[in-house]
């Protein structure tokens, strides 16, 4: 049976190393990169290459141009790609040597960290996740049978920074690859697919409360109370998140690219309103401008509502999202992991098991359960 990974964040991030590495430390992605090249998975396609090589200034990488030399961020000098290939195993490093590769074992490493985006997938050479997905399903089918592991794991990083837009726009890039694994199963009947993931991030949700309404929302009970019929989210504020083009974080980074005497609640909407569409009104702009400026003095209100849930880097992102987001009726309760229930949703042998609740370890124990019994 072959084993392959797929993920959209790196390599050696958590999801995918918890499938073939053992740390105390989910940081410690150097000992998990190195656990990698001595492990016996036949096909592992993501970023992450840093991990791999050594900085630039202790070893070079074999001389062919494509090695990723310069991208190397290991203190201890180690190449491991130097060392998967001594094991007689090619490494691929971008869409187009994967789409014409035939052949597992393979690491794919296409970034030197994280892929990129939704709203940049396929940049600069990297295949999108429904392309590794596809290469992956084409690589690993076999007689003997195959466990594939897909992550669209940006969902998270959008979550994390209250980002709605972004969300959506990875929502999208895994339906594609869900797309590409639908097409796979479409006539068979020996494929278990399994979709979930480890946790909520953010608390998302639709909401409004009487009397005033989101401006985006032009639905709902009249009187703002709340019936079993209300409409939480219209087609508009769904419409708007779409329309989005890049991510909270890298409008905020443009904004703070401009002189300071330019960082105006002016300037910053015209910069939202060219990369989102959104028009965001006077007053949630001079809040944001302030925000991101440094000159937001209300310290009871940020240590009472922001401190227990956003990190110090995402907190200003993550205000500046959720405040876009309140114009369209998206909510958010936190800046980071939440204790909501999440979907599981299966089809095909064995997919009546996940019925029911379960604790996320269960659902590792359930799948290695059936893939022994296969
Ligand atoms: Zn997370």
């Amino acid at each position: 049976m072959k084993v392959g990974l797929v993920s959209d964040t790196r390599i050696t991030h958590a999801t995918p190393a918890a499938f073939y590495a053992h740390s105390t430390d989910r940081d410690s992605e150097y000992e998990i990169a190195e656990q990698l090249i001595e492990s016996d998975i036949d096909l592992a396609l993501s970023g992450g290459k840093s991990a791999f090589l050594p900085r630039a200034n202790t070893l070079v990488s074999d001389s062919s141009q494509d090695s990723g030399a310069g991208h190397g961020n290991r203190a201890d000098g180690q190449d491991l790609i130097q060392r998967w290939r001594e094991r007689g195993y090619p490494v691929v490093q971008n869409a187009l040597q994967l789409a014409s590769h035939t052949t597992t074992p393979l690491l794919g490493l296409f970034a030197k960290s994280c892929m990129h985006d939704a709203f940049l997938e396929g940049k600069d050479g990297e295949p999108t996740l429904a392309a590794m997905t596809k290469a992956a399903l084409r690589l690993l089918d076999n007689p003997g049978g195959f466990v594939l592991m897909v992550e669209a794991g940006q969902i998270d990083f959008a979550g994390h920074d209250n980002d709605g837009g972004w969300v959506l726009a990875e929502m999208l890039r895994l339906n594609s690859a869900l797309g590409v694994i639908e097409e796979f199963t479409r006539n068979r009947d020996d494929t278990l697919v399994l979709l979930t993931g480890d946790h909520e991030t953010g608390g998302m949700g639709f909401s409004y409360h009487h009397p005033v309404k989101p401006e985006g929302m032009t639905h709902g009970s009249p009187s703002g109370s709340s019936k079993a019929n209300d409409v939480f989210v219209t087609k508009d504020a769904l419409r708007a998140l779409r329309s989005q083009r890049a991510t909270i974080e890298s409008i905020s980074h443009s904004f703070e690219e401009l002189p300071m005497t330019e960082r105006t609640p002016d300037a910053l909407r015209e910069l939202t309103h060219d990369l989102t569409g959104y028009s965001i009104n006077p007053d949630t702009s001079r809040w944001i401008a302030g925000l991101i400026n440094g000159q937001l003095h209300n310290q009871t209100v940020v240590d009472t509502l922001i401190t227990p849930f956003y990190s110090k880097r995402t907190a200003r992102y993550a205000l500046f999202a959720r405040a876009l987001g309140a114009q369209l009726g998206l909510t958010w309760s936190s800046g980071n992991h939440t204790s909501t229930p999440i979907f599981i949703v299966s089809s095909g042998p064995g997919s009546a098991s996940f019925r029911g609740w379960f604790q996320t370890r269960e659902i590792g124990q359930l799948l290695k359960s059936l893939v022994k019994k296969r």
